[in-house]
């Protein structure tokens, strides 16, 4: 189970998907997946300067027969287009809520934060705040330990809708970040307008950041700006020691990538030692 995650890339090329099989028997076995229990998410460490776990990514992974282990970006776009995201977000925000209930039960993993990704489709929701609402309700989750990942597709358009959105989400204790921070155009204006506790600079800034002087420099200046704004920084994407030295030489406390675990099933999470 523990390359699954790197063999379903290689085994389920986009190309080969579409002439295997047409996109309807596709999203017909997508929606059997959610009621099959064929869904799973799967759970990346983030970790801070003293090498400490502080909280973990829900990544979602549907597990299908036959076809091993997919990965997200081969069903999550077709999901978006068909409104399956709408069942299967609710799914992922229930498994995550239940997930951070059943942390607080040890000392251990307590104060595990569980970030959640949220699609655009999903947020815009007229009833999204309760359903949120509801899922923390349900579980008897901690809001605090909740920290929901929205990208610029989600912020785009309607900012006062989000900005409202996001308030009330925030007087419940839930938590915000920036996904895939840089990548998008307006980045730099919804800073300042939407109530953010985290940025996520994207890994294509971090790949060549040890090489690359313009990477280093987008990367610096992030770091400065978010101190500024008081904003939380995690950098995503780490592979390599030398761009974990660089980030921490430069301010930025807060890790994930391969390089300090890859994403994996609750059951590695229970018997991993150094939690
Ligand atoms: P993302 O939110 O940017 O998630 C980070 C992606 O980077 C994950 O891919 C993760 O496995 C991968 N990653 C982590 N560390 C490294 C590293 O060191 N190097 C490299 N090259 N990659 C790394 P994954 O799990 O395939 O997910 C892809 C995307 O699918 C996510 O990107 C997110 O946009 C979307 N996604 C995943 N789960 C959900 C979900 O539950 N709901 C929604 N709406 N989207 C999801
Ligand atoms: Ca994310
Ligand atoms: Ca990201
Ligand atoms: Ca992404």
């Amino acid at each position: 189970a523990k390359d699954a995650g790197r063999n379903a890339a290689r085994f389920f090329n986009p190309a080969m998907q579409k002439t295997i099989e047409s996109r309807l028997a596709l999203e017909t076995a997508l929606r059997q997946a959610l009621f099959k229990g064929e869904l799973e998410l799967f759970y990346q460490p983030q970790i801070d300067q003293n090498g400490r776990c502080f909280g973990a990514e829900a990544l979602l992974r549907w597990r299908r027969p036959g076809h091993g282990l997919v990965a997200p970006l081969e069903f999550i776009p077709l999901a978006e287009e068909t409104g399956l995201i709408l069942p299967i977000g609710q799914w992922v925000m229930d498994t995550a809520c239940a997930q951070i209930k059943a942390w607080e039960a040890s000392e251990r993993t307590r104060f595990l934060r569980m970030a959640v990704n949220v699609s655009a489709r999903q947020f815009h929701q007229p009833d999204f705040v309760a359903q949120v609402q509801a899922s923390l309700e349900r579980y008897g989750a901690n809001p605090q330990r909740l920290k929901l990942e929205l990208t610029e597709s989600v912020v785009l358009e309607n900012a006062e809708q989000v900005v409202s959105r996001m308030n009330q989400l925030k007087a419940l204790g839930v938590g915000f970040s920036m996904d895939d921070f840089g990548t998008g155009y307006s980045s730099l204006s919804y800073l300042k307008r939407l109530p953010l506790d985290q940025l996520k600079i994207d890994k294509s800034f971090i790949r060549d950041i040890a090489t690359d002087p313009s990477d280093a420099a987008i990367v610096r200046a992030i770091l400065a700006m978010s101190q500024s704004l008081g904003l939380e920084v995690v950098a995503e994407g780490i592979e390599s020691e030398a761009q974990r030295r660089f980030l921490c030489e430069n301010g930025c406390h807060r890790f994930q990538g391969y390089l300090l675990g890859r994403p994996k099933p609750i059951e590695e999470w229970e018997t991993q030692p150094d939690l």
